[in-house]
């Protein structure tokens, strides 16, 4: 690799399944850029050290996930807008002058994945999102920017949802929206009728326990359908979720798109140029293949 290369990488703990590389070796073949991208596990301990050697290494950018992208964001010169008002870093770009600032690309990445028949109507639209973990803030973020009428939080413990709901006030505030945000229980739900969108942001129905699914069949059945489901899993890339959705007719996506989204808008965070979209088709045959491998 010559000197000029671009040196990226990915900190986490664990990492054994991170598709990452492969998306930013796709990414750099098709932008015609040289360089690596390397998995750095890293555990909560040893965080700071790695990312002071990293940075002295001449390293370019970094994606952050699961469990740094909170404790991160201390380590750090400069966070942007999105990154502060998420609380979560995913992204670090280590500048020239030697400061390193921290980004929030699954916000971008959740954005850009949804259609444009889907924003258009998120003004008028109820949409229930399932989970209010990390995926949840990116999720509720892009939603309160496209000024989405309503969003209710469906989860296991609703005093769990007080941070989140704290943060939607803080969103609206800043977005200068009126969305309503609401929480539900969701063992509880007694329908879903009258919903524009359901989103799962929960791990059930991720691989290796794909039959579960994180709202019952009948329930589904429920759905007007007209409304979109959206399943932020891509391992399997159709969950249960998915499979009772579509055969009822509702338009479904997985979570591919998301991921691949995030690391292109990583990616053009640290090289300064967009990836064209026309890439996109490319990007998701490599990462299906490799999901199906
Ligand atoms: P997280 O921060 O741990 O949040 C998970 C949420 O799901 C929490 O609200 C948790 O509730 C809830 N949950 C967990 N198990 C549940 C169960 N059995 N029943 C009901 N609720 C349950 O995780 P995350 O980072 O948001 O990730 C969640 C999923 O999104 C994963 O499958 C991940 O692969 C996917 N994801 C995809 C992308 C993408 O780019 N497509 C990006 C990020 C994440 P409690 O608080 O009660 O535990």
């Amino acid at each position: 690799m010559n000197a000029e290369a671009l040196k990226l990488g990915i900190l986490g703990w664990p990492l054994k399944h991170t598709l990452s590389p492969r998306l930013h070796a796709e990414i750099m073949r098709i932008a015609g850029v040289e360089g690596e991208y390397k998995a750095y596990e890293t555990p909560p301990e040893d965080l700071s050290s790695r990312v002071s050697e990293l940075a002295a290494s001449g390293i370019r950018g970094l994606n952050v996930t699961i469990p740094h992208k909170v404790s991160v964001m201390t380590l750090l010169d400069t966070v942007s807008q999105e990154a502060t008002l998420a609380g979560a870093v995913n992204t670090i770009v280590f500048n020239e002058d030697g400061r390193h600032t921290g980004h929030n690309t699954d916000i971008t990445g959740f954005l850009r994945s949804l259609p444009e028949n889907i924003t258009s109507r998120l003004p008028e639209s109820r949409i229930l999102v399932l989970g209010a973990g990390g995926s949840a803030r990116a999720v509720l973020h892009a939603l309160i920017q496209l000024n989405t009428r309503e969003i209710t939080f469906a989860v296991r413990r609703p005093d769990k949802a007080i941070a989140i709901t704290a943060n939607a006030e803080l969103l609206k505030r800043h977005y200068g929206v009126k969305t309503m945000v609401n929480v539900a229980s969701l063992p509880s739900l007694p329908s879903l009728e009258g919903f524009g969108g359901l989103i799962n942001t929960t791990p059930v129905g991720m691989w290796p326990e794909i039959t579960a699914s994180p709202v019952e069949r009948r329930l589904v059945e429920t759905l007007p359908t007209s409304a979109f489901v959206y399943d932020l899993i891509y391992r399997p890339l159709e969950t249960q979720l998915m499979t009772d959705a579509a055969v009822l007719g509702h338009p479904v996506f997985n979570g591919l798109d998301m991921l691949i989204l995030q690391g292109v808008a990583a990616f053009e965070l640290w090289h300064g140029q967009a990836v064209p979209t026309s890439a996109l088709p490319q990007l998701r045959q490599s990462l299906t293949q490799a999901l199906e491998a």
